[in-house]
């Protein structure tokens, strides 16, 4: 089976998570598997050339856990994209509005380097609300987006219309 076809097996949907309506994607059991954590890992790191990417940007939390074994693949560094206030050092803010009003994401201001080619990984691309805020910071930076990769896009969403001007990858799309 193809890798997309492994997400959609080792996914579990969970009805009402975190709300009454919302049927919650939990990717905790790809991660759990061995083969299956190998995988997606490697089948994001493989789209980008050797060389072509200088930092890999983590959106808090599950973007953690795929970004950094990620960016070991590239040779890249790694910068997480944290809520607000949990960085203790001078940061660069994005806020972004929810259903129900607004969520702030940092970096801190030395992450990206002016020019830095940057990856931003995640593991689902949903409103594009995170991802739209993830990219405005590594602009404020003076980073260049190279790269959008997430596990999962949920295409009903239609996320990918707020990132403009990125072309966001997923391995699967439900
Ligand atoms: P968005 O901002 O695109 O609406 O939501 C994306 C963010 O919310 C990502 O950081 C992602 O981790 C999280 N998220 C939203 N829906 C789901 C879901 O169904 N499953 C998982 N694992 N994360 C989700």
């Amino acid at each position: 089976a193809d890798l997309s076809d492994l997400i959609k097996a080792g996914l579990r949907d969970v009805p009402d998570f975190p709300r009454p309506g919302v049927v919650f994607k939990d990717i905790t059991g790809l991660l759990a598997d061995a083969a299956s954590l190998r995988a997606v890992v490697e089948g994001i790191a493989r789209r980008y050339a050797p060389g072509t990417v200088d930092t890999v940007l983590g959106l808090e939390a599950r973007g953690f856990i795929l970004g950094a074994p990620v960016a070991l693949e590239l040779g890249a560094g790694f910068v997480p994209v944290r809520k607000a206030g949990k960085l203790p050092r001078e940061t660069y803010q994005a806020t972004y509005d929810l259903e129900y009003g607004s969520a702030t994401v940092e970096i801190h201001t030395d992450a990206v380097q002016p020019g830095s080619r940057v990856l931003i990984v995640d593991d689902v691309l949903a409103t594009g609300g995170t991802g739209e805020a993830a990219v405005r910071l590594v602009r404020q930076a003076g980073g260049t987006v190279v790269g959008f990769s997430v596990l999962i896009e949920l295409g009903f969403l239609e996320g990918r219309r707020r990132l403009t001007d990125v072309e966001p990858h997923a391995l699967a799309v439900l």
